[in-house]
């Protein structure tokens, strides 16, 4: 399967603002959009007026690449939000809050979501007890994420989450840090999803 390999900070260059995919990095001095915030590239420093469609299809670029979804499986998450019932722009926002490695991430055991898919993908995450090693899995109201027990007592990123954490955790989640594991308490409304995207644009460029 195809995978973006560069910078990732590039990307957030590119997308003109922060797409926090490095964790605590996003927050120091170090941040590479703070430090050069203009576009990558030779021309990066010079204005360009974005036609309707450009902006339409940097905000579908963007929300992939906050979420680390490819191309083709994002096209797949379109349909089925607007299959379902609603608004579609929401139903894709949730669509995609609901993916394990998301979950992961924002129950506080990863930095990022990119390290997030790195634990599901190493098998350090189990869904209502069961082993679930699919960044992609879709999460439902009710379902228990946790930390295996194995990686819970050998990898030393969750012994320290487990000796505490200041982080707050979204409304729709519950979080118990001694145990390790998370509950998806009810399905994210539009509100609770912080992401810089304006979903009705994304919208727009499917329905061309
Ligand atoms: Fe983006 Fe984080 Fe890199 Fe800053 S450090 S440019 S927010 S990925």
């Amino acid at each position: 399967m195809a995978k973006y390999t560069g910078s990732v900070c590039r990307l957030c260059r590119r997308e003109g603002t922060k797409l926090y995919l490095k964790g605590d990095r996003c927050y120091s001095d170090k941040c590479g959009f703070t430090r050069r915030p203009s576009a990558p590239g030779q021309h990066g420093q010079r204005r360009k007026k974005a036609s309707e469609y450009g902006i339409q299809l940097r905000e579908k670029q963007k929300a992939r690449r906050i979420y680390g979804v490819l191309e083709k499986q994002f096209g797949r998450y379109y349909l089925q939000a607007e299959r379902a019932k609603g608004i579609t722009g929401e139903n894709l926002l949730q669509l995609l809050e609901r993916r394990l490695d998301n979950i992961v991430y924002r129950l506080g055991f990863a930095s990022s979501r990119a390290q997030a898919r790195q634990f599901v993908l190493h098998g350090h995450i189990t869904v209502n007890g069961k082993r679930v090693n699919i960044p992609s899995f879709i999460t439902d109201v009710g379902d228990v994420v946790a930390v295996s027990d194995k990686a819970a007592s050998n990898v030393e990123h969750f012994k320290a989450l487990r000796e505490g954490t200041n982080k707050v955790v979204v409304p729709w989640l519950q979080v118990d840090y001694e145990k390790l594991e998370g509950t998806v308490s009810a399905l994210p409304a539009r509100e609770d999803i912080d992401v810089p995207i304006q979903e009705h644009l994304i919208v727009e460029l499917y329905s061309r």
